[in-house]
C-alpha cells in the first residue's frame, strides 16, 4: 500500500514543475498574421513590437513562470530596438536556454489558440512541427488545440487572438 504521503514526496516541488502562460494581440490591416512560426493568410495580422506570435509568448510565459524567472516583458523588453519585429522562435529558444541554464528539461507543452477567424485546423500540425523543433521535444510532447470565442467579446468579433500555454517541466539529470 502505497501512502498518500509518500506519493506526494515521489512528486516533490523540487522534481516537477508546472507553468501556464496567456498572451493576447489586437488584429490590425498591413501586419502578417504568425501564429507558433507559421504565416497564415489573413487580411489582417496581429499587432505588436515583435511578430507578434501570441502563440510563442504564452509558450515563453509558461516555461519562465515553470521554472521561477522573470516573465517575457522582464526578459525581452519591448522597448528594447533589438527586439523589434524580432522572429519570436528565437525568442523561444532563447527561453529554453534560461530554462536549462536554471536546471530544468521540458517534458511537454499544451497550447490553445483562441481566434474567430480564419480556421486554423489546418494550419495546426505545422504550428506543432515548429514548436517541437525550437525545443527539442518530438512532436507528441506538443499539442496544439484551437478554438473560437463563440463570437463573444473582442476576440469574438475578431478583433484579437489570444494563446494560452501550460507547460511541464523536471529537474534536469546534472541538476
Ligand atoms: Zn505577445
Amino acid at each position: 500500500v502505497i501512502k498518500v504521503q509518500d506519493a506526494v514526496k515521489d512528486r516533490s516541488a523540487e522534481s516537477w514543475r508546472v507553468g501556464h502562460g496567456y498572451d493576447i494581440h489586437r488584429l490590425e490591416a498591413g501586419r502578417k498574421l504568425i501564429l507558433a512560426g507559421v504565416e497564415i493568410p489573413c487580411a489582417r495580422g496581429l499587432a505588436g513590437h515583435s511578430d507578434a506570435d501570441a502563440a510563442y509568448h504564452a509558450v515563453i510565459d509558461a516555461m519562465l513562470g515553470a521554472a521561477g524567472l522573470e516573465d517575457i516583458g522582464t526578459q525581452f523588453p519591448d522597448t528594447d530596438p533589438h527586439y523589434r519585429g524580432i522572429d519570436s522562435g528565437v525568442l523561444v529558444e532563447k527561453t529554453l536556454v534560461k530554462v536549462q541554464a536554471a536546471g530544468y528539461e521540458l517534458v511537454n507543452v499544451d497550447v490553445t489558440v483562441i481566434a474567430e477567424k480564419p480556421n486554423l485546423r489546418e494550419y495546426k500540425p505545422q504550428m506543432r512541427i515548429n514548436l517541437a523543433e525550437r525545443l527539442g521535444l518530438p512532436a507528441d510532447a506538443v499539442s496544439v488545440k484551437a478554438k473560437t470565442n463563440e463570437e463573444l467579446g473582442e476576440i469574438g468579433r475578431g478583433e484579437a487572438i489570444a494563446c494560452l500555454a501550460t507547460v511541464l517541466l523536471k529537474k534536469g539529470e546534472r541538476a
